[in-house]
């Protein structure tokens, strides 16, 4: 056994989470900056994969690490609930004006499983909708929905519904029966289980009127999505104000993030001295770090530049369109976020990929996803094209 490979056997199967997986262990990252990554045998490439897409600014974006080590200096964490939890805050509902409160969390599973929490309290009831295929992290509420339920309870699972995405008389018939005991609907508008495409605006109206009709909540996981407009897609592409919305990833600027946001009266039930309070806890919850860090990202990512990305996403939708076409592959997505997909459903295709693209220098999602940052340009993505053409000509050869 080489020194490599027992050092992997540290971990199990030489991973620290199952939602990276390429077979065998792959080389591991040392460090990075603006669009280039560096692994540990010296390799550098386009990182397009930015850590399921967190890294909106890139590595190491210099206001953000500012933003991180002076928060750093002042104190890792505070018992004390500390000042760069309100400055946050303010930034991140002044892009969502509905909402009004804000809670934050380390991750978006946390997040989700807090707004799922918070949407049985308020109800009173206990079952849920979900779509599936879809993705909303790890808690035990919404594990099905990417239909991996190993380990979750049977009485969760009971709990718990499936709709189709975009399947409006299976989510009326699904609301017909059960809907007075529905606590929420839960959609990820652009579900990457789905192939990343925004779902139908009729769908997503359905869903809205359904759950005020039941008297369930509406919970929007914009997670990913939230990238797609200045307040998340809910906004700018449905004029959507559902009843809880959950984000993550990108508000963090790198750092591990999760949040529920909501009305007031919604969100009630977090208030410590509610009498009906429920528990909310989180030794990490909001730290400084995430919070200067996040705030700084947020800022960056003003209106002129998320407009820059979306239209850096179509030129990729269209370079790469063209390139996978020409190797029987597929390109999905939205906006800045694209999927390389092979035309047959194939998980081993997909994997080779990641390879392939790895040696010519592109990190990729193990799904074959790619998600812009604000570091890159044209040159960069015709580079990705270019370099992603090499990889599939490889494959089919
Ligand atoms: N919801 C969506 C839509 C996601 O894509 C993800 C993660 N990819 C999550 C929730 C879970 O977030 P986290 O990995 O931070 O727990």
């Amino acid at each position: 056994m080489t020194t490599a490979e027992k050092r992997a056997e540290l971990l199990p199967g030489g991973y620290g989470r199952s939602s990276f997986f390429v077979g065998k262990p792959p080389p591991r990252a040392v460090a990075g900056e603006g669009y280039l990554l560096r692994d540990e045998t010296g390799a550098e490439l386009i990182d397009v994969h930015n850590n399921f897409s967190v890294l909106l600014h890139g590595h190491a974006h210099p206001e953000i690490t500012a933003a991180a080590v002076a928060a750093a200096r002042r104190g890792a964490c505070f018992g004390l609930p500390n000042a760069g939890e309100l400055e946050h805050a303010e930034a991140l509902l002044a892009r969502v004006p509905w909402a009004q409160q804000v809670r934050y969390t380390n991750s978006g599973t946390e997040a989700v499983m807090t707004a799922v929490r918070v949407a049985r309290a308020v109800t009173g009831r206990d079952r849920i909708v979900v779509l599936s295929p879809a993705y909303h992290g790890t808690a035990d509420p919404v594990l099905v929905s990417s239909a991996a339920t190993r380990g979750v309870p049977a009485g969760t699972l009971a709990d718990v519904l499936t709709v189709a995405p975009d399947d409006v008389p299976g989510l009326r018939a699904t609301v017909a029966e059960h809907g007075s005991q529905l606590a929420a609907i839960v959609l990820d508008l652009v579900p990457a289980r789905a192939g990343n495409r925004p779902l139908e605006a009729g769908f997503v109206a359905a869903a809205q009127m359904l759950a005020a009709d039941c008297g369930a909540l509406l919970v929007v996981d914009e997670v990913i999505s939230f990238r797609h407009g200045l307040g998340g897609v809910a906004l700018s592409l449905y004029d959507l104000e559902p009843d809880l919305l959950v984000v993550g990833k990108l508000i963090g600027g790198g750092f591990p993030v999760g949040a529920v946001l909501g009305r007031a009266e919604t969100m009630r039930v977090l208030d410590p001295a509610a009498p009906d309070a429920l528990l909310h806890g989180g030794t990490f919850t909001a730290n400084p770090v995430t919070m200067s860090a996040g705030r700084a990202a947020l800022d960056l990512y003003d209106e002129a530049a998320v407009a820059r990305l979306e239209a850096l996403g179509a030129r990729a939708q269209e370079r790469l369109g063209a390139v996978a076409r020409a190797h029987g592959w597929d390109v999905v997505g939205h906006g800045s976020v694209v999927r390389l997909a092979p035309q047959a459903d194939d998980d081993a295709a997909r994997t080779r990929l990641w390879w392939e693209a790895y040696r010519d220098g592109v990190l990729l999602s193990p799904s074959g996803v790619l998600s812009l940052s604000t570091p890159m340009d044209d040159g960069v993505v015709d580079e990705i094209a270019a370099r992603l053409d090499a990889s599939l000509e490889r494959l089919s050869g």
